[in-house]
């Protein structure tokens, strides 16, 4: 960039102050940082000795330019598009734009070059909402996974580096991409909460994104990590060996992506990060032939237009760093042990002393819900206590509406992109359709565990091969 220094003459300075004093660039960089880009280009519209002064129309300069603007606002705007805060109505939420004055730090995008905030750029996952006092007895956290609809439940991290997340709400402050995982709001489950860091530090050169909670009944681990199969399946390409020897022999490299590195390290606004998801998730479809029953895949093709068969005989690249990826449990995302380290599990935070009495004679895998002595919920099941952190959000809603607790409407009503892939109830002026029916039928507190919980997820993108919602929402834009 360079400067101009030239001090204007004097007689201009008195004629037109304003505009040459543009001229000066330490004067147009203080003023251009009050402004969002829209600002500058009405500014430079409205006048054309100004625009001439700011010299907008050279390419470099505007560029320039809005590295140094206040944050558009449109990462902000796409996102409250994308995610439906339905869930957490009467929730006290964080969301601000750094462009109109929310404390957050602000750096050029890495892709289109605007100054962008913090919150107007991606994070793997947005802290949005606190809710205290919360249900059973302890704080609930929310928030969502890149763009997608669903509002997750998300803890704290283990240990002392939680106090940030007990100050009082109006205290508080995001924490994106950091705490403990757990199940969207509305899925009655069980699980254990997984680490952020851990998702985020995961190889991806050498693993997928696996639960590291436990995954086998009645805990649910698997849908704690569910979101990422298909962000992370669009970015494998399988190319056949013959390629794969082409571009070995050229020099290829391992990847070792990371999703702190592809999204955290990248500072990249949400617009920005919608094209590039939409790119590779069309590279991706434009090697498969789908069948038409389903959302199954019928053929895969390699970038040289040969058919790609089935194990052994193709190997994978990475659309996002063109390396190598070496693992091999490209069928099997779900279970690779080996990789996983493994977490101290335990199913209270509680005392005993605060367990209400154990049902007797409850069949295997069936489910009981007791009330601890501190009216919390406790759940028996294959001989084992669960309360607190694990036991997800619609599982208390549930069994409190059953004790006839009047709760916040959750029924989605927002105009989310998304929508139409949301499975939920239509928002009615009746209430009383929140409550579960099918839950409250056997109201005996005894049910049976079943796969009610799934049925929820139909919608969600767990399927490889599924159309991501990243695709589908974009076609609805514009
Ligand atoms: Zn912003
Ligand atoms: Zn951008
Ligand atoms: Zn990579
Ligand atoms: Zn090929
Ligand atoms: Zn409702
Ligand atoms: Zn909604
Ligand atoms: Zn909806």
């Amino acid at each position: 960039m360079s400067r101009t220094r030239e001090t204007p003459e004097a007689m201009d300075n008195t004629a037109v102050p304003f505009v040459t004093a543009l001229a000066l660039y330490p004067i147009l960089e203080a003023l251009v940082s009050h402004l969002r880009p829209n600002d500058l280009v009405n500014l430079t519209t409205t006048c054309q000795v100004v625009n001439n002064q700011i010299r907008m129309r050279e390419k470099q300069v505007k560029a320039s330019l809005l590295t140094k603007t206040l944050c558009p606002g449109t990462g902000l705007q796409a996102r409250l598009k994308r995610h439906c805060p339905c869930r957490t109505r009467g929730w006290h939420s964080y969301c601000g734009c750094g462009g109109e004055g929310y404390n957050v730090t602000s750096k050029p995008c890495i892709s289109c070059g605007i100054n962008t905030c913090d919150e107007c750029r991606i994070h793997v996952s947005y802290q949005v909402y606190v809710e205290d006092p919360g249900l059973d007895g302890h704080r609930w956290w929310a928030g969502y996974v890149l763009n997608y609809l669903f509002p997750f439940a998300i803890y704290p991290p283990k240990g002392d580096d939680g106090a940030a997340w007990h100050l009082q709400p109006d205290m508080m402050q995001s924490h994106h991409d950091q705490g403990r995982l757990h199940l969207p709001l509305y899925m009655n489950g069980i699980a254990d909460a997984e680490p952020i860091s851990r998702i985020l530090d995961t190889d991806l050169g050498k693993n997928d994104i696996t639960p590291s909670g436990r995954t086998s009944r009645p805990f649910e681990g698997v849908y704690t990590a569910v979101l990422f199969k298909s962000l992370l399946a669009n970015r494998k390409e399988l190319v056949c060996r013959i390629c794969f020897d082409g571009m070995y022999g050229a020099g290829l490299s391992l990847c070792s992506c990371t999703l702190r590195k592809r999204f955290l390290d990248r500072w990249t606004c949400v617009p920005c990060h919608l094209d590039e998801s939409k790119k590779f998730d069309q590279e991706h479809r434009a090697t498969r032939i789908y069948s038409k029953d389903g959302p199954w895949i019928d053929k895969i093709f390699c970038r040289c237009g040969d058919q790609i068969v089935p194990v052994g005989h193709y190997e994978v690249i990475c659309r996002w760093c063109n390396g190598h990826v070496v693992h091999v449990e490209d069928d099997n995302a779900d279970a690779n042990p080996e990789n996983v380290d493994k977490q101290e599990f335990t199913n209270n935070e509680d005392d005993e002393e605060n367990a209400g009495s154990a049902p007797v004679n409850l069949p295997p895998d069936h489910m009981a819900f007791v009330n601890n002595k501190d009216e919390t919920l406790s759940i028996y099941v294959n001989g084992s206590r669960i309360s607190g952190e694990r036991i997800g959000r619609s599982i208390v809603r549930d069994h409190l509406s059953r004790k006839g607790i009047e709760l916040p409407c959750a029924c989605c009503d927002c105009s989310s992109v998304a929508c139409e892939n949301h499975h939920h109830h239509q928002h009615s002026d009746d209430e009383s359709e929140d409550v579960n029916v099918e839950a409250s039928v056997d109201g005996e507190d005894v049910s049976d565990h079943g796969d009610d919980g799934h049925n929820n997820l139909e919608g969600l993108d767990f399927d490889d091969d599924r159309i991501g919602f990243d695709a589908e929402m974009e076609e609805d834009e514009e």
